[in-house]
């Protein structure tokens, strides 16, 4: 198959002809340590001050708040352990929400084990948290709230600025992970009242492996990995600079045309929503339809497994993905399908398209046929469908009796 549709943006993107051009000077030659005082050594140092700077002003920061760590799963690890261990004194009470991504999930669980009271929030159908309840699950001993910016699976974005509003007015820390929102919708640390905010490189056409943890001044934090003095001794390691060149071009190259990118992108999302959700019967749109990221589409068909569905569509080029937790090798459906009521077998029947500006309306025209006779395909052969259209006088059913 030489046709290559790439429709799985929200799991990494390409690297950026500008992100590579930048990288390449800091191989072979411009090698040097950027803690080292010569010259070849002070050009490594400049390029991780050029990307800082970037950085900081993509999100209306300062350049010495700006982390640079290993990519978003670090960056929400170490905001949530080392706000925990900085702030005990206060409170052993977290906040979060049922639908984080799992490098919030996971580390919340590993902070329980160690003392620490989680409350996960509840989402609407759409996946949206209620402003309401987080008022109610602040407590005396509460210390942070980390809730994301925008969902990776069904593109749902949350009222971060409300959240901030209410996080400042409580006198708790407000920690984001902005890993999908990031260069797809413009935050403002300061506008928000974020305190935290993660972000990674290779979700915005960046290298794979780094990502930033943005830590407004004055936050306590305690050194997440141990050693020398780089990242102001919060964060030891020698930088990895061709990485940090890397992201800080990709970060410009997003952020200079965040507008007509997200246009583009957002007509696209729309013309595939409007067409599955028009020609396919039995399928549901997952996510909040006009608050959501302007790449994402997540689709449930019932009937089917979108495993089956992902395999197929890659024999036919198309890469895509699912809305089980197939990275991890497990079976068990979304946790943010879940989450927004999905019963376990629409969950598992589900798929999740995010779109770049490289796509066109032409491959998703083919994207949509091949949808069409893949379901109806998987459907033909499901007993569950035989089941429900026997039972029903569905005019749409597709299988013959
Ligand atoms: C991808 C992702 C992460 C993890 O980022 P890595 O750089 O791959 O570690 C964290 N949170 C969200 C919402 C993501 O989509």
């Amino acid at each position: 198959m030489d046709r290559l549709i790439y429709l799985d943006n929200a799991a990494t993107t390409r690297t950026a002809k500008e992100a590579v051009e930048a990288m390449l000077p800091y191989f072979e030659e411009n090698y040097g340590n950027p803690s080292s005082i010569y010259g070849l050594g002070s050009k490594s140092k400049k390029a991780l001050m050029v990307a800082r700077e970037e950085i900081a002003k993509s999100i209306g920061a300062k350049p010495q708040e700006i982390y640079f760590t290993a990519g978003g799963s670090e960056s929400d690890n170490w905001a949530l352990i080392a706000t925990a261990e900085a702030y005990a004194f206060k409170g052993k009470h977290i906040i979060t929400s049922k639908i984080e991504h799992h490098a919030i999930l996971h580390t919340c669980e590993y902070l329980q084990k160690r003392g620490f009271e989680v409350t996960y929030l509840n989402v609407d159908e759409d996946g949206l948290i209620s402003l309401a309840e987080l008022e109610r699950a602040i407590r005396p001993d509460t210390i942070l709230i980390s809730v994301m910016a925008a969902n990776n699976e069904i593109g749902t974005i949350q009222p971060v600025a409300e959240i901030g509003a209410i996080a400042k007015a409580h006198q708790v820390l407000f920690h984001t992970d902005a890993v999908q929102a990031y260069g797809h919708i413009p935050i403002n640390v300061e506008e928000c009242h974020i305190d935290m905010l993660s972000a990674s490189g290779h979700k915005i056409n960046g290298p794979k492996g780094i990502g930033f943890l943005y830590i407004r001044q004055g936050v306590k934090s305690r050194s997440f990995i141990h050693g020398g003095a780089q990242e102001r001794s919060r964060r030891a390691g020698t930088e990895n600079v061709p990485a940090i060149a890397g992201f800080g071009a990709a970060v410009k190259k997003a952020f200079d045309n965040m507008e007509s990118r997200t246009a583009k992108e957002t007509e696209l999302r729309d013309y595939l929503i409007e067409r599955i959700g028009s020609e396919v019967p039995h399928c549901k749109l997952n996510g909040h339809r006009d608050k959501r990221l302007p790449n994402n589409v997540n689709f449930s068909f019932e009937f089917i497994e979108g495993e089956s569905l992902l395999i197929m569509l890659d024999m036919k080029g198309i890469c895509a993905s699912s809305g089980s937790a197939c990275t991890s090798g497990s079976l068990d459906p979304s946790h943010v399908l879940l989450a927004i009521g999905l019963p376990h077998e629409k969950a598992h029947g589900s798929l999740r398209f995010t779109l770049s500006e490289e796509n066109t309306k032409e491959e998703l025209e083919y994207v949509v046929d091949c949808v069409k006779e893949i379901v109806a395909k998987l459907r033909s052969m499901s007993p569950l469908y035989e089941d429900f259209c026997k039972k029903s006088e569905d005019t749409k059913c597709t299988v013959k009796r």
